[in-house]
């Protein structure tokens, strides 16, 4: 499929983007398959593509990391998932987990974790949701006591991907003394045996090695230095994870919706009922053009959060990002609706492997910001209407 995305990539994105591309034809959407039927997790690719580089691309290279940005990360999930091997955790782990740290950890955190998360021997889980909660953050009510030097953490939170293969999860919270109104929120890093720290998983109708959790943080005693940067400063260091978590599922849909959509030409391609391939009539044809062009848009979008986050205009990248992450989440529902329908009963099979998309893609719609959310965002913030909630 030609695309137009190399145009505003140096030369070193564009060879980034071709050796994950090798890399992820390597593992592929049989690897993937293969791997949720056992119910295993994606260690040989997490493993091989830390080998490479890949999944420390943007963290420091004092700390063994690539020294890049959002830029080269969102290159390498997006060419995993155009390939059918989509890492979700790197969403979490090198995006949020390690921006977060990189950013305002102490000197202690960044030496424990940053080469950890950087090779690839240590992954780390991210948890904001909460039951009562949901979208509204502010209401988010997991609270952390002082006893002495130590923190003790109380609270529930829901749908956190990937407990069970983080070592450590990065839990937000607030500290007691600011237990209601806006929120002033707190990092805390919970290692995964952590006295007091349950998780449950949820039955998620997902085809995914990922998992997502309920925790249950009963009275979790930490040491002081789990508490990430400043107690103070909460919300700059929340919002310096949160672009990149934007950044990332974009990549992540983008991804997914490529993936689809090869699937779906190549088989409109070949698919013959009448004298020409389904994919010669324009009812099958037109809607995997816009398809296709809704990918590159999205592409276009995400390209300018990183950049702007890359180049450290936070501000910026909030309102990109957040577009970016809407519209790849609509790009990748759209093209995966589209892909289903082309391979007409063949769609639902699992031989052909897409109908389990039609949930999958779904996520990069609702998580980790809902499509309302995002138009509410964009309502208020960049058109200034008023806010009815
Ligand atoms: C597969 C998956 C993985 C996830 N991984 C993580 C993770 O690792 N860590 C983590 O912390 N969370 C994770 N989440 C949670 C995710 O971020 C939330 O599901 C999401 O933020 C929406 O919250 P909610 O599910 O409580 O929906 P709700 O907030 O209850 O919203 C329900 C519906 O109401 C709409 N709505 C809510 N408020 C408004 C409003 N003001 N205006 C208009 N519409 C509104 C929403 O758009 C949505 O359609 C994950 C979720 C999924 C599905």
């Amino acid at each position: 499929m030609s695309t137009a995305r190399t145009a505003l990539e140096t030369e070193e994105h564009q060879a980034l983007r071709a050796a994950v591309a090798a890399l992820g034809k390597r593992y592929g959407r049989d690897y993937m398959t293969t791997v949720i039927r056992e119910g295993g997790h994606t260690d040989e690719l997490w493993a091989e593509a830390a080998k490479l580089g890949y999944l420390g691309v943007n963290l420091p290279e004092e700390y063994g990391g690539g020294g890049g940005g959002m830029a080269e990360l969102s290159i390498v999930l997006e060419e995993l998932g155009a390939a059918g091997s989509p890492l979700l955790m790197m969403i979490v782990s090198p995006a949020i987990c390690g921006t977060v740290i990189a950013r305002f950890g102490t000197q202690e955190q960044k030496r424990t974790w940053l080469p950890g998360l950087a090779d690839g021997s240590l992954t780390m889980a991210f948890g904001i949701t909460e039951p009562d909660a949901g979208s509204n953050s502010h209401r988010i009510t997991t609270t952390a006591r002082r006893d002495g030097d130590a923190w003790v953490l109380t609270g529930r939170k829901v749908f956190v991907s990937g407990v069970d293969m983080a070592d450590a999860t990065l839990i937000v919270g607030r500290t007691e003394d600011a237990r209601s109104g806006k929120l002033k929120p707190c990092l805390f890093i919970v290692p995964r045996e952590a006295p007091g720290f349950g998780r449950n998983q949820i039955d998620m109708e997902l085809h995914a090695p990922e998992k997502q959790f309920e925790l249950v943080l009963d009275d979790v005693r930490l040491p002081a230095d789990a508490l990430v940067g400043d107690e103070d400063a909460g919300l700059l260091q929340l919002f310096a994870g949160l672009n990149p978590e934007r950044i990332m599922t974009a990549a992540f849909g983008i991804g997914m919706g490529r993936f689809a959509l090869g699937r779906a030409v190549e088989y409109a391609r070949t698919r013959q009922v009448w004298k020409d391939p389904i994919g010669a009539h324009q009812a099958i044809a037109h809607p995997l053009a816009t398809a296709h062009i809704d990918l590159e848009l999205s592409r276009l979008m995400m390209q300018k959060a990183a950049r702007l986050y890359d180049e450290g205009d936070d501000i910026g990248a909030g309102e990109a990002a957040n577009m970016a992450k809407y519209a790849a989440g609509e790009a990748c529902v759209k093209a995966v609706d589209q892909a289903v329908h082309t391979l007409g009963g063949n769609g639902l099979t699992r031989e052909y492997g897409l109908a389990s998309l039609i949930t999958a893609s779904r996520v990069a719609r609702i998580a980790p910001v809902s499509r309302e959310m995002i138009l509410n965002y964009v309502s208020h913030q960049s058109l200034g209407l008023p806010k009815s909630y």
